[in-house]
């Protein structure tokens, strides 16, 4: 027995004097993956994600194509084509954009095409962040609201999100001359209301500007309605689609715009920071 016992206490000795040491090295071995992740690899990982999502230094490849459909884009130099680019990618970074219909798929044409019409009204801005509009909603074809009770192609909703019908939002593009495209009228709508929501973009219109801009409304809508028109007669409505409508023109046939109403394009060139003839 006695002698039994010493051969436990020789080997769980033996166990100790060979087994901890190993033990010890191989919890610091993890300790030291650990702090490397925590304080290295994890730090890096954050801050590479804040700076793709807003300050990403291309676009990525795939979506890459899809911006050759937009005229404003291929009119643009090379130097500018990168910024224009830049710009795309931080839009779809920073937007949710939500399938609303069954078998719809949001694939990267449509993030594209989408943010790309975004960044056409906004590239005189140095950052146009839409901040206050953090999701895209698409549906296949017009949509019905509850709260209007009537089907819509397009809305934005102050609750903080824009939504589209994808069926017309592929016709305003299919024809990129007419003055009508329901993508840049919506966002148009997006632009002017982060001009009164308080934010980066707040009051981006000064106010004799935009006094400027109320008395073309005014004037705008007390003329008569005429076949032909530079601007459709719907701008009459009030001064918000006046402004879609003047936004549509301005992207869509800015030497028209020009060449029938200098005063106001003039105006709009000084609103949204930049003259798309001479860009
Ligand atoms: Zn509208």
């Amino acid at each position: 027995m006695k002698s039994y016992l010493l051969f436990l206490l020789q080997n769980s000795s033996r166990y100790e004097d060979l087994g901890e040491p190993r033990f010890e090295g191989a919890l610091g071995v993890v300790m030291a993956s650990m702090a490397i992740f925590m304080l290295f690899v994890l730090p890096s990982y954050w801050l590479w994600n804040g700076i793709w999502a807003n300050y990403p230094p291309y676009l990525r490849a795939p979506y890459r194509q899809f911006l050759r459909e937009l005229p404003f884009y291929r009119r643009l130099q090379p130097k500018q084509k990168k910024s224009f680019e830049r710009k795309v990618q931080r839009f779809i970074n920073q937007k949710q954009f939500i399938s609303r219909s069954k078998g719809l798929r949001i694939d990267h044409r449509k993030k594209v095409l989408i943010a790309g019409t975004a960044i056409e009204l906004t590239f005189g801005f140095k950052r146009f962040d839409f901040a206050h509009f953090d999701k895209i909603l698409v549906y296949s074809n017009d949509y019905y609201s509850k709260i209007s009770k009537r089907y819509h192609r397009g809305e934005v909703d102050l609750r903080g999100y824009i939504v589209l019908s994808w069926a017309a939002f592929e016709e305003g593009n299919a024809n990129r001359s007419d003055g009508i495209n329901l993508g840049i009228h919506e966002l148009a709508h997006a632009v002017k209301l982060e001009n009164k929501i308080t934010n980066r973009n707040y009051r981006f219109i000064s106010k004799p500007d935009y006094r400027m801009f109320y008395n073309a409304y005014k004037a705008f809508a007390a003329t008569a309605d005429e076949p032909g028109a530079l601007l459709r007669s719907y701008g009459k409505t009030n001064i918000h689609e006046f402004f879609a409508v003047c936004c549509e023109n301005f992207i869509e046939r800015p030497q028209e715009f020009e060449d029938q109403m200098p005063k106001l394009y003039a105006l709009m060139c000084k609103m949204l920071r930049m003259n798309p003839l001479r860009i």
